[in-house]
């Protein structure tokens, strides 16, 4: 049921180079400097210019390769617009660069780029307390928590460029003119707050983003900045929502290979969502500190960068557990909090997946 996906191009594009997708569409690769190594771009034919979705990190080496893009691949016509899908940096931090290289307006939407604008102003060095007490709160070690405060929290701006003053709105059910094709504009939430995404009924193409990826699993995390957020039940509903783009369509996702199968990958990432949620309500039996229930969602031993993600993972499912009245959370003399199941007695005990990958940040 969940592994029918098809992929219809084996090899990705080389570093400068694009592959025609569709008419009038180019996908092209970035590096990235992470366990997930690259992020995949689109250029959308305008007929007199290209529009440009997503923009890579921003880094002299991934603005060489957008140069030799330039000079290579858009068949001497200029780039007229850019597009981004969301604020992470592997998406939105060259898109001030492009704009100013090409004397060209940013699109996104408003949460995202007011998101981006405010981590861009961010440049604290280490820790504040109430960021600290998120993880404190969890349950985290000392010493993990030593290695957090060092790493610091306002690090945005080293993969972002500065971003363009102003932009031009994108809203959720409306649609976009780029050339002689109408986009509609479809947002989501959960992985970011109002992730946009793209999709053209005549070629029946989504350009998803990371709100649906093939392979990889988004994070969906809460973090200290909005500490008592619920973003997994937005995630599922964005889900249940991204279903009314037919199940034919095909996906150009940010992540690993542009793909058919939409429908059964939405299924599967809600099956995912709802059998971790599951493992966790059956973890909780006994009262369990966050930190205690890592190892209910992942099998790896974790350093403490991927703990600080796979904490905000976990408090994702915990609170939409809370917000279904099926866990309860206290807080402890200690400044720790415990989560307990509610109805020890309804929990259907059974095997769940953990998960191999280490969690990531995109
Ligand atoms: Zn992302």
């Amino acid at each position: 049921m969940f592994a029918d996906l098809r992929y219809p191009i084996e090899t990705p594009p080389a570093p400068g180079k694009t592959i025609e997708v569709a008419p009038g569409i180019k996908w092209l690769q970035m590096p990235l400097p992470f366990a997930l190594n690259h992020i995949n771009l689109y250029l959308l034919d305008e007929g007199d210019g290209w529009t440009i979705v997503d923009t890579g990190i921003c880094d002299e080496g991934v603005q060489k390769i957008w140069e030799d893009i330039f000079a290579g691949e858009l068949d001497g016509k200029p780039v007229k617009r850019v597009i981004v899908t969301h604020m992470h940096p592997d998406h939105i931090g060259n898109a001030g660069w492009l704009c100013r290289r090409w004397g060209v307006e940013l699109y996104t939407s408003r949460t995202e780029f007011y998101y981006a604008r405010g981590l861009m102003a961010d440049r604290s060095e280490g820790f504040q307390d109430d960021a600290l007490r998120f993880y404190v709160r969890g349950g985290i070690d000392q010493k993990i928590l030593d290695e957090i405060r060092q790493r610091g929290f306002g690090n945005y701006h080293t993969m972002t460029g500065t971003l363009p003053l102003g932009y031009r709105r994108l809203i959720d059910g409306e649609t976009m003119t780029i050339g002689d094709r109408v986009w509609q504009i479809i947002t989501g939430s959960g992985h970011s707050p109002e992730h946009v995404c793209l999709y053209n009924a005549d070629l029946d193409i989504l350009l998803s983003g990371d709100q649906v990826l093939p392979r990889i699993t988004s994070n969906v995390s809460v973090h200290p900045m909005e500490p008592e957020e619920n973003p997994m039940k937005y995630w599922l509903e964005s889900h249940e929502k991204f279903k009314s783009i037919p199940a034919t369509a095909f996906v150009l996702p940010s992540h690993n290979r542009p793909f058919y199968g939409l429908h059964d990958r939405l299924d599967y990432l809600i099956y995912h969502h709802e059998d971790r949620m599951d493992a966790l309500e059956e973890a909780c039996v006994e009262p369990k500190m966050a930190a205690e229930l890592l190892g209910v969602l992942f099998k790896r031993e974790l350093d403490s960068f991927q703990m600080m993600l796979a904490l905000g993972e976990c408090f994702a499912h915990l609170h939409c557990l809370m917000d279904r009245n099926k866990i309860v959370r206290t807080l402890d003399d200690n400044g720790m909090y415990r989560f307990q199941t509610v109805d020890a007695a309804k929990i259907d005990h059974h095997e769940h997946d953990k998960r191999d990958d280490a969690p990531i940040m995109v």
